[in-house]
Formats: C-alpha cells, sequence, structure tokens
C-alpha cells in the first residue's frame, strides 16, 4: 500500500534522512521507533508530502506522492493534485488540534463537508459512525474543550477515519497524554487496526509496538536500521544499536 523507496531529505545542509526505503502492506500496522531527532516525523510528513523528499520515491496505492513520472523523470506535481492525494493519508498529531468551541461530530464533519463536499446531514451521519468507530458516539454533542484528552484524540482519529484514508499515519499520538489516558488511545487504535485499517505510527509505546504490529522499523541517524516483526526488533534484536534503545525504552 505504502512503497518508500530510497528517501533522501535535508534542511539547511544538515541531512536528515539518508536513503530510507520501507514498505507497508495493505492493512499492516509499521511502527517506527527511535530516538529523538533520528528522522521520525520527517519521514512521516514525507508520506503526505508535507515535507518534500530531495530524491527518492513514495508511493501509495501505486501513485507517486508529490511529483508525476514523465518517462522517469520526477516532475512536482500540482498544489491541487497534492492536496488530493493528502486525502488519502490521513494524519493523527501529538496535538489533536480540535476546535474547542466545536462539538465532536461537529470537528469530524468539518473536512468531509468542505473537502468531499458531504451535505451537512450526510456529514453529520458520517461523524456519527466514525464517533462509533473510536467508541464515542455518545459524545457526539460534547464540545471538545469540555472532552478529556484521551477523548479529544479519539474524536482525532475519528476524524481522519471520515476521510476514509488509504493509510493513517499517527505521529506520537499518545505523548501528549496523561498516563492514565494513553491506554484508552491505544484500545482504539487497536480497534481501528483489526477494522483493516493500513497504518504507520511513530510510537515510544513498545508494548502497543509488539502487540498491534506487523513491522518494527527502528531508526536512528536518518536510516533504517532494523526491520522486520516485533518479536525480533523487539525481543531479538541483531544490532546493538537497535539492542541499547530497546532496552532503554521497556
Ligand atoms: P522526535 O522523537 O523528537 O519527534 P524525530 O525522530 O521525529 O524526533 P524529526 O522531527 O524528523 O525527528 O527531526 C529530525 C532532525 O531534523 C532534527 O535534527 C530536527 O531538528 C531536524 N528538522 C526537522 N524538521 C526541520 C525543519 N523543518 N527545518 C530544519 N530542521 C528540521
Ligand atoms: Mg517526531
Amino acid at each position: 500500500m505504502v512503497r518508500i523507496e530510497n528517501v533522501h531529505k535535508s534542511f539547511g545542509g544538515l541531512p536528515v534522512l539518508r536513503g530510507v526505503s520501507a514498505s507497508c502492506a495493505r492493512s499492516e500496522v509499521v511502527c517506527l521507533i527511535g530516538r529523538s531527532g533520528s528522522g521520525k516525523s520527517t519521514l512521516l510528513r514525507c508520506v503526505n508530502h508535507l515535507e518534500k523528499p530531495d530524491a527518492g520515491r513514495i508511493t501509495v496505492d501505486g501513485e507517486l506522492i508529490g511529483y508525476e513520472d514523465r518517462g522517469g523523470r520526477l516532475v512536482e506535481r500540482r498544489e491541487r493534485d497534492v492536496e488530493r492525494q493528502r486525502r488519502d493519508v490521513g494524519m493523527v498529531f501529538q496535538r489533536f488540534n480540535l476546535f474547542p468551541h466545536l462539538t465532536a461530530a461537529e470537528n469530524i464533519a468539518l473536512a468531509p463537508r468542505k473537502l468531499r463536499g458531504l451535505s451537512r446531514a450526510e456529514a453529520r451521519e458520517l461523524a456519527v459512525a466514525s464517533l462509533e468507530r473510536v467508541g464515542l458516539a455518545d459524545r457526539r454533542d460534547a464540545y471538545a474543550r469540555h472532552l478529556s484528552g484521551g477523548q479529544q484524540q479519539r474524536v482525532a482519529i475519528a476524524r481522519a477515519l471520515a476521510m476514509e484514508p488509504k493509510v493513517l499515519l499517527f505521529d506520537e499520538p499518545t505523548s501528549a497524554l496523561d498516563p492514565e489516558l494513553v491506554g484508552e488511545v491505544l484500545g482504539v487504535m487497536r480497534a481501528v487496526a483489526e477494522q483493516g485499517m493500513t497504518m504507520i505510527v511513530v510510537t515510544h509505546e513498545l508494548h502497543f509496538a509488539r502487540e498491534v504490529a506487523g513491522q518494527v522499523l527502528f531508526m536512528e541517524d536518518g536510516v533504517i536500521v532494523e526491520a522486520g516483526p516485533p518479536e525480533d526488533v523487539l525481543v531479538r534484536p541483531r544490532h546493538e544499536r537497535t539492542r541499547a534503545f530497546v532496552s532503554r525504552t521497556l
């Protein structure tokens, strides 16, 4: 579903991604782990073209993201095209950025109305169905500001689901939450995974990775040091650097 081939990215001469290749099959959950500054967010942001790779290719469902291939030469897509592609690639951030003065359902209905041209009633129906998927249908008319952090993040996940993306990217979705709220969000992510969503998740929650991921990628200094099933990467890492990271994080 997602294919990342030899992606490079530098910021002002500082190489942040130095030839990253990875892939994520349909309905697979890939967890991306690694130290702060290793390039995890940058890689995720390349997948929906919030960052432009300097070199390499990324495809989602076979379609080249951000560029068009004109006989081997990559030409930048028009902004409108990139926006259309972004609809297939949902993103959930550490900070959920809901509108506090709108209800849960209203927050979710905004984008489908604007970007998918749904009527008010259709968008409302979709919002409620999405809230059901994250176990919050009963809070549909609560103002976002009255929800707990964990509930707000679940609404943010429902908001992403409402766009019916082909893949959902998560960038440390539980890092900003109080510890007692982490479990409910991980539980919802697991449920969404079980519904068959293709997911790439940057996380420090190695227990979640072990239980839910089909594949774990350990990244350091802009390269993927080790990739494989969680029982290998997290339990029997081959590389010393992975071992050091895992033993420190678990
Ligand atoms: P963390 O775990 O702290 O979120 P990360 O693995 O997600 O870290 P990135 O955010 O991808 O790391 O950043 C990798 C490196 O790229 C860092 O050194 C960061 O300072 C740098 N960087 C990221 N975005 C930019 C930017 N827009 N401009 C300049 N430097 C950037
Ligand atoms: Mg990051």
